[in-house]
């Protein structure tokens, strides 16, 4: 019995530790330091975000679909030239909740390498850091990252595709600024709404005390997740 209990204790150990090291949806509690991640672009409200950031001097992360890299190659490249850091959102935003298929695990490969092969090809970044469509966290998914040495990224707060006004908006994004807090935003969204209160809530932050990095830096990820 107490074997079995030992086994079982590694087990889960290891699992737990296999799980933080590939999945992440915040950063360390520790550090005033908090994370801007914008999803499905390059697209409509990129060249506005880009625009703010700069004004604000804040490094930030894009999430970036294979489509979009595609039929946005320059856009995309403006973003790399100002310094922001380029990830992973699969080729075609997929929703791996509602996919039933027996070629899931090869699907979800296939998703993230046609994005990689796209950015790389359009920007000469390889892509490490992914986050599936939808948020899509499940085993499967996380275990296909981490073959192709990958890190799954959550977020912890992010609303800006539901509908209230911009004023409502702003203060949950403004309530939710934490240590360790990685913020969801959409550049593909033709609506102002983020935009209008973007550069207000970046100051919001740095009013607080807290720093805005990119992910690899929230996280202190240096490369691909091989370990
Ligand atoms: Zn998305």
């Amino acid at each position: 019995m107490k074997e079995i209990l030992i086994s079982l204790y590694i087990c889960l150990f290891s699992f737990s530790l296999t799980q933080a090291k590939t999945f992440y949806a915040d950063g360390s509690k520790l550090e005033k330091k908090v994370a801007l991640t914008f999803d499905d672009g390059p697209g409509k409200a990129t060249e506005k975000i880009l625009e703010i950031l700069q004004e604000k001097n804040v490094k930030a992360t894009f999430f970036m679909l294979g489509v979009s890299v595609a039929s946005n190659p320059a856009l995309a490249k403006t973003i790399l030239n100002k310094g922001h850091e380029i990830a992973n959102h699969t080729y075609r935003h997929i929703n791996f909740y509602a996919y039933e298929s027996e070629n899931k695990f090869l699907k979800m490969e296939q998703e993230i390498l046609k994005a990689e092969d796209i950015i790389k090809n359009t920007l000469g970044v390889k892509t490490f850091l992914v986050r599936f469509p939808y948020g899509y966290a499940r085993e499967d998914a996380i275990a296909t990252a981490k073959k192709l040495g990958y890190y799954v990224i959550n977020w912890s707060f992010g609303t800006d595709w539901k509908d209230m006004p911009a004023s409502q908006m702003y203060l949950k994004y403004k309530n939710a600024i934490t240590s360790g807090a990685i913020f969801l935003i959409h550049d593909l969204f033709k609506n102002g709404k983020v935009i209008s209160f973007l550069g207000d809530f970046i100051d919001d932050i740095k009013n607080k005390g807290y720093e805005i990095v990119t992910i690899s830096e929230l996280l202190d990820i240096k490369g691909p997740n091989v370990k």
